[in-house]
């Protein structure tokens, strides 16, 4: 707690003085979603992969050494840049490595925006962006997303006009899981004038028959940065690992100028590694995730409750309207968050608007989702 609220003074009191600059004293910070300690939580709330890390992660983490911690890592990752470079068809020179995909989103802001320029994000997404923008200072321009979660046809026309030096796109898209196609990425990548990011954080759950791959337009435009993490698809949430993907004219002053020297950790380089290397095995996760994913949206469907098309590990559901007990749909879905916390399963509400009356599920692994569904139905079908 913050010790102002101990003694009750109003902000605007200039007693006690903050030492914040301006911006950040009247930030909001992120608010992360629950993490609670009890392990017979059924959590499906912050879209963490249900299914362990593979072996070859579990191998590389009992060959580390005490021995191993004495020395600074490799500053640049450079081992794991090469494993990336090769899946991705690239040269290393075109990844970057970071503490998470959080630190690349901030990167790219410190690094390609100044103060006081603006910054474009649909809305909604991904909660963070507007909090890393307030830290650089920097105006955040949402563009409202159509009723289907797509960008309009005027997507880059909008982000021009914005004026914004960079533009984040999250794709799947977060909340909703929706997959726009590279063909409108790219059609918005030719012509954005400024900084495109792609967040790919979900990109592991994209059914592979849709034969999306977004990292060939890093080869055709250098203002294009994918972001990609080690969190979601490789179970690896708390190692904190991730990577970009970019022309060398978007890496380099990440990797030389702008970066923590230091920014990711012997372990985390060594275990992240190992992971991407063993591929075929996480994709036995994700493959599973997909089929859970088609079996929670048909139940949901058969319970009124309807999904949009989702190409994560996530479904955005939306309460019906039509249930004689409650006055709205917004009032269902908070209904419904708070007896299924009630009874050890956590999922994602958002009072915002377009999200009120839905909930953000997790798709976890099939005793749980099966766990989800029984209550679920017994709120909403009681016999
Ligand atoms: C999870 C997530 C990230 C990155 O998370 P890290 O754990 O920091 O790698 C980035 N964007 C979106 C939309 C996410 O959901």
């Amino acid at each position: 707690m913050h010790p102002s609220a101990l003694i009750n003074l109003p902000k605007s009191l200039p007693y006690p003085m903050s030492y914040e600059r301006p911006n950040i004293q009247n930030m909001t910070g992120y608010s992360s979603g629950e993490q609670p300690r009890q392990a017979d939580v059924v959590k499906l709330n912050t879209n963490e992969n249900p299914y362990p890390a593979t072996s070859a992660v579990e191998r590389a983490l009992r060959a580390v050494r005490i021995d191993d911690l004495r020395r600074y890592p490799q500053p640049y990752a450079n081992e794991f840049r090469k494993e990336a470079a090769q899946y991705h068809q690239l040269a290393v020179a075109n990844i970057l490595a970071t503490n998470g995909g959080d630190e690349l989103i901030r990167l790219a802001i410190t690094t390609f925006v100044d103060p006081g320029q603006s910054i474009a994000i649909g809305e909604p997404s991904y909660s963070l962006y507007p909090v890393l923008a307030a830290i650089q200072n920097c105006p955040v321009v949402k563009i409202d997303l159509q009723d289907d979660w797509q960008m309009g046809p005027d997507y880059a026309d909008a982000l021009n006009a914005s004026g914004a030096k960079l533009a984040f796109i999250v794709n799947p898209h977060a909340p909703s899981g929706l997959l726009t196609p590279v063909a409108t990425l790219r059609h918005i990548a030719q012509r954005f004038t400024g900084v495109l990011v792609i967040d790919e954080a979900y990109v592991d759950f994209v059914d592979p028959t849709l034969g999306y791959d977004a990292v060939s337009l890093v080869k055709e435009f250098d203002n294009v940065l994918i972001l990609r993490t080690m969190s979601k698809g490789y179970s690896l949430a708390g190692l904190r690992f991730a990577y970009g993907i970019a022309s060398e004219k978007l890496v380099a002053p990440m990797l030389y100028k702008t970066r923590d020297s230091y920014n990711t950790d012997f372990i985390s380089q060594a275990l992240a590694t190992a992971a991407l290397g063993d591929r075929a095995e996480a994709a036995h996760s994700w493959r599973k995730v997909r089929e859970e994913r088609a079996r929670v949206e048909q139940a949901l469907g058969e319970l009124g409750v309807s999904c949009s098309p989702s190409q994560s590990n996530f479904l955005l559901a939306q309460l019906p309207d039509t249930d004689s007990r409650y006055e709205s749909a917004e009032m269902l879905a908070r209904e419904c968050y708070q007896r299924l916390k009630d009874d050890g399963i956590l999922v994602r509400y958002f009072d915002m608007p377009r999200l009120r009356d839905k909930l953000r599920i997790t798709i976890g692994t099939a005793q749980e989702n099966s766990q989800l569904l029984r209550q679920l139905t017994s709120y909403l079908r009681p016999s």
